[in-house]
């Protein structure tokens, strides 16, 4: 198990640093056209693949740093470039994380090169769980998967709601109820290969922020899938499936209820890195503003009014940092998130990218108000990361249940 560190390595330092250029120079100088343009930037996505940003071998090589510290670099700084931009770089790992946690060796040699394409012809892939009736409470799913043995096929048929990438992805990873008694324990992934009929993008939201990230409405009709796409296979699901039965006739037969609380907890902390990366780049913004700028004859930073937000608001991104590298760090080497560590570091991180993105507002006056400045569009996209992979109530009730053990609702 590696120790606890705030120290990059030689190694660390040169990626992030070679990562921060690539935002610097090729995401940042993009970012208010694709803001404006509410599409997905491939020609920047395909920059990163030509760098090799964009495939799984990086996020890989990041992943099993057994520091824990390579994924949340790498989030930040490509998030501090831009968040709208970096999201249609990263989300694929959504999909791709989906893939590697529960799929066979042959699954996941088949489908995540699907999902990323190469430089030449890049591809994206997409998460679909959520659904217009099942966001917080994932147990109330309704797409349904149905086995018809007879063709060793599965029948998808539901409606899924803001998924990344939805519709326009190469392969999307659908989550399905196959057993509708066992709530959340009774729910599947499929691989929904690329091109297969019934599958179609219902409406593409117009967002607030991340406006560069395409989000949409996937929906599945009728959609038959081969057995083969059934992540991690039909006997691990029937294994998987009579332990829950077991459990819920342990329980009276209560129907298995679990409101996404537990889930995620692990990867929650790279969230939490895409919001420290939104607030460093709002805060450097309005700390090198707050210096030049003058009213009364001196520079704004001059007044205590202005300089104590600044100090409160590095004090915090430090703070949401050192959350966000604790929780990695245990995940990476297997310690039990015993107080939602987890949970913590997004819940904290998301505000903090929230409070600084706004004082940032502030402190840039009327400018701070206009697109000439990039801080608009950040406090803009900040607001995504108190909602997306559980919301700021989703995680206070997780790490509230976790450290008092009660069903607190
Ligand atoms: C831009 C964007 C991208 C997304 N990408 C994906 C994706 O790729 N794949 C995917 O599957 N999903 C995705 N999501 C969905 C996202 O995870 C959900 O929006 C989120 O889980 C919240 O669900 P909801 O929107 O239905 O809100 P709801 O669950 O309806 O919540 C509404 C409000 O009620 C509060 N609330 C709900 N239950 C409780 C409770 N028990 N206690 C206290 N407060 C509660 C919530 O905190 C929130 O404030 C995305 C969402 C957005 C906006």
């Amino acid at each position: 198990m590696a120790e606890f560190t705030m120290e990059l390595n030689d190694e660390q330092r040169e990626v992030r640093d070679w990562l921060h250029g690539f935002a610097a120079d090729v995401i940042r100088p993009a970012a208010a056209e694709w803001d404006e343009r509410e599409e997905t930037p491939w020609p920047v996505i395909q920059e990163a693949a030509k760098v090799g940003i964009y495939s799984l071998d990086f996020y890989a090589q990041q992943y099993f740093d057994p520091t824990g510290l390579g994924i949340p670099m790498a989030m930040e700084e490509l998030f501090w470039g831009d968040a709208g931009i970096a999201l249609s770089i990263v989300g694929t790992g959504l999909a791709a994380v989906g893939v590697l946690a529960n799929g066979t060796d042959e699954q996941i040699g088949t489908w995540i090169p699907q999902m990323y394409g190469d430089a030449n012809d890049v591809k994206v892939a997409a998460f679909c769980s959520s659904e217009p009736d099942a966001g917080s409470d994932v147990a109330s799913m309704r797409t349904r998967a149905v086995y018809d043995e007879a063709k060793d096929e599965w029948v998808i048929n539901g409606t899924k709601t803001w998924a990344t990438n939805g519709g326009i992805a190469n392969v999307h990873v659908v989550v399905a109820v196959v057993d509708p008694e066992l709530g959340s324990k009774g729910h599947a992934s499929f691989i929904v290969p690329p091109g297969t009929p019934g599958l179609s993008q219902g409406q593409k939201f117009k967002k607030h922020g991340i406006r560069a990230s395409h989000t949409a409405e996937v929906i599945l009709d009728q959609v038959r899938v081969p057995g083969s796409c059934l992540l991690g296979g039909k006997e691990k699901l029937d294994e998987r499936l009579a332990r829950a039965r077991e459990r819920a006739k342990a329980s009276g037969g209560e129907r298995v209820k679990n409101a996404a609380m537990a889930t995620f907890e692990a990867s929650r902390p790279a969230v939490g890195a895409m919001a420290v990366g939104t607030a460093r780049a709002a805060y450097e913004v309005a700390l090198d503003y707050a210096k030049t700028r003058e009213q009364f004859g001196r520079p704004i930073i001059d007044n205590q009014g202005v300089a104590f937000q600044l100090a409160d608001m590095r004090t915090r991104i430090d703070a949401a940092r050192l959350l966000v590298w604790r929780a990695s760090w245990m995940a990476v080497n297997g310690k039990p998130f015993t107080a939602a560590e987890g949970s913590m570091s997004k819940l904290f991180a998301s505000e903090t990218a929230k409070t600084v993105t706004a004082q940032a507002v502030q402190i840039l006056g009327g400018n701070g108000y206009t697109r000439e400045y990039p801080v608009e569009r950040m406090h803009r996209d900040s607001a995504i990361y108190t909602i997306f992979e559980g919301t700021s109530e989703i995680q206070r009730l997780v790490i509230a249940r976790t450290l008092s053990g009660m069903p607190i609702r």
